[in-house]
């Protein structure tokens, strides 16, 4: 019998790659369980507009945070990637349906996508960039990402409803605490 989340997997990895490992090939029994555990984090797809990479977005993700008219005219939301090019106007991608979503499409500001304020970097807690650089501008440092951390922990995050790309901001916090530091950090710092 056939595992059929096996044989999605089997298709996806064939799309992406040109030379399949032996070891992957669909229909021998190790492959089966290999090609599971590669296929979230590896699957991506090629975005028209900026030919930047995509990543893999949920159902739950577009059905929470693309507008309604947009989201009743689309046939199926199989197969969204998420555009992660700053520059880029596409936010979700489906190449096989042709459907390319943009910025004035979704409910929220994308923060990696935008350069005025506010620019949101964590949707579960409130942080945006502006929040972040004030309190390194105030007292030299962030609590951003222990903050955030703690309430990951103790399961407080909805990442996949309300993060456009459906995953952890920890990635973006991060980045943009670093950016802050190097902009503001140094005049609090003393050697
Ligand atoms: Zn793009």
């Amino acid at each position: 019998m056939k595992d059929s989340c096996c044989e999605i997997d089997d298709v996806a990895y064939y799309h992406g790659k040109t030379e399949p490992e032996k070891s992957w090939i669909p229909g021998t029994s190790q492959s089966r369980h290999s090609c599971c555990d590669i296929k979230v984090s590896e699957d991506t797809a090629i975005c028209k507009e900026c030919s930047g990479k995509g990543k893999p977005v949920s159902e739950i993700t577009l059905k929470s945070l693309v507008k309604e008219p947009v989201l009743e005219a689309i046939e199926s939301l199989n197969g969204f990637y998420y555009c992660e090019t700053p520059t880029c106007g596409v936010v979700y991608l489906n190449n096989e349906q042709q459907v390319y979503l943009h910025k004035e499409d979704v409910k929220v500001r994308v923060g990696i996508k935008e350069t005025e304020s506010p620019i949101p970097v964590c949707y579960c807690f409130g942080w945006t960039q502006e929040r972040i650089f004030e309190q390194i501008k105030q007292q030299g440092y962030s609590t951003a990402v222990q903050e955030i951390s703690a309430k990951v922990k103790t399961g407080e995050c909805e990442c996949e409803i309300k993060n456009p790309s459906g995953r952890c901001c920890l990635g973006d916090v991060n980045k943009m605490v670093k950016k802050g530091l190097e902009l503001y950090g140094k005049n609090k710092r003393r050697e």
